[in-house]
């Protein structure tokens, strides 16, 4: 869970629910706020077991004590409001995300920046991503054929299979276990009651 006071208000993550409830991803509190001043999305507040409300923007402003809650707030010419912690969209019914998307990124995050090939943490601009089986032996962009390589040995292992390089990935690349929607973890408790019931 993040620490409260270590979030700048605009960038804390907010969870973003398809107009089924089901989360679909999470955003930055900056993006939330412009889908519900769009009327594009409502917060949901509450509490489980007691049951969540939407409210609209209008609503949300208006919402008693809320400014003094125990979330973020964020200063505004009439006062200040909470930052919400779910919203739901209004017109989205696409279905959540099964998988963490494979992107640089998401490689390096999975590989601990760590080239598998001679096991040294570099930065993220001196890091390639490498085909185990290189594309033209037919291997795919898919998350068990691509591992972070360091530039030096990514050029060394070149078009040859590992056999040939033997160069070998210290560990055998697999998509990661995270969640599609938040990663490693849920940034609030708020957030479990409904990323819980997405396999449901
Ligand atoms: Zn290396």
């Amino acid at each position: 869970m993040l620490g409260k006071s270590m979030v700048e208000p605009l960038h804390q993550p907010v969870l973003v629910l398809n107009r089924y409830w089901q989360p679909v991803h999470s955003c930055t509190a900056r993006r939330a706020i412009k889908l519900l001043w769009l009327g594009r999305a409502q917060v949901v507040a509450g509490e489980a077991g007691r049951g969540y409300d939407l409210y609209d923007l209008k609503a949300w402003l208006a919402r008693p004590g809320d400014a003094e809650g125990e979330g973020l707030s964020l200063k505004c010419p009439r006062g200040s409001f909470g930052i919400p912690e779910v919203i739901a969209l209004t017109g989205y019914d696409r279905v959540p995300r099964k998988m963490v998307r494979l992107n640089r990124r998401n490689v390096f995050v999975r590989d601990a920046y760590t080239c598998q090939y001679c096991a040294r943490v570099f930065h993220e601009k001196d890091l390639n991503l490498d085909h185990v089986r290189p594309r033209n032996a037919g291997g795919k962009m898919t998350w068990d054929n691509i591992v972070t390589s360091c530039i030096r040995c990514n050029s060394r292992k070149g078009c040859k299979l590992p056999e040939e390089a033997n160069m070998h990935p210290l560990r055998k690349p697999q998509a990661p276990g995270w969640s599609p929607i938040y990663g490693r973890a849920p940034a609030f408790e708020s957030w479990t009651h409904f990323t819980s019931r997405r396999s449901a």
